[in-house]
């Protein structure tokens, strides 16, 4: 277990009662930051009470400086227990929606919203449900996933889901209403588009409506793709005209 942070206060630094939080992950990240150490401190966090549900921090993977990031909401439950974010089924539906919008998944930095996976016992045979993490919990992670995005600097963000793309573009947005749209103009990337969490296009019962909702997923991050396209195109025609020398009288 890596050691409590300076400054933490013993409650945070020893978990809390289920259902409460202390603190935010803030009080976590390491000095001088870089991938491998966050990951090391984040393996150790106990900033909410989610650490006692999740088998271990399931924390973000992929190239250093990745230009596309994939955020979703959380761990599922086999990547709770590989300790990989999207290795279970929605990881190899994401797989397959990313190679058909021309997305090569090597060159993606996939992540979560939240690091933990909150879960209750429910279902046929007592199963691992997954549970929606609150308000609170979200604020509490909320410094894993700034940082990993201070870290990559990624050109375009894809939001999986209501939980990531409210945590990046605020409470209000609404991913049935503008699911797709490049959203310009944040703090965290070039582009910022949201869409539906794979897990949703699983969850639709009829074969023929999964279908559609996967060909649609798909459509959102071809759209993705073309916006960040586009924005790197311009940013390197203005990073041109900056740098042309004037020409001698
Ligand atoms: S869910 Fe996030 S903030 Fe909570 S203990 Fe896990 S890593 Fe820390």
């Amino acid at each position: 277990m890596a050691p409590a942070p300076r400054g933490a206060s013993a409650t945070s630094a020893t978990g809390t009662r289920a259902g409460t939080t202390a603190g935010t992950a803030a009080e976590w990240i390491p000095p001088r930051p870089t991938l491998p150490k966050v990951r090391a401190a984040a393996a150790g966090c106990r900033a909410c009470h989610l650490w006692t549900l999740g088998t271990q921090t399931v924390f973000g993977e992929g190239p250093r400086r990745a230009a596309v990031m994939v955020v979703g909401e959380q761990p599922g439950d086999q990547e709770d227990q590989a300790g990989r974010p999207f290795v279970g089924p929605s990881g190899r539906l994401l797989d397959r929606a990313l190679d058909a919008a021309g997305i090569d998944r090597d060159t993606v930095y996939v992540t979560n919203t939240v690091k933990h996976f909150k879960w209750e016992r429910g279902g046929r045979g007592g199963r691992r449900i997954h549970k929606t993490p609150n308000a609170a919990e979200v604020t509490a992670c909320r410094p894993w996933l700034e940082v990993e995005i201070a870290l990559v600097r990624p050109r375009l963000i894809v939001c999986l889901g209501a939980t990531a793309a409210q945590a990046l573009l605020g409470k209000q947005f609404r991913v049935t209403a503008d699911r797709g749209k490049a959203i310009r103009g944040s703090p965290f990337a070039d582009v910022v588009v949201a869409t539906v969490h794979p897990s949703s296009v699983l969850r639709v019962p009829d074969a023929a409506g999964r279908e559609q909702a996967e060909r649609a997923f798909v459509a959102d991050l071809k759209r993705a793709a073309r916006h960040a396209r586009s924005e790197s195109s311009r940013s390197e025609s203005v990073r041109s005209r900056a740098t042309e020398r004037p020409s001698r009288p």
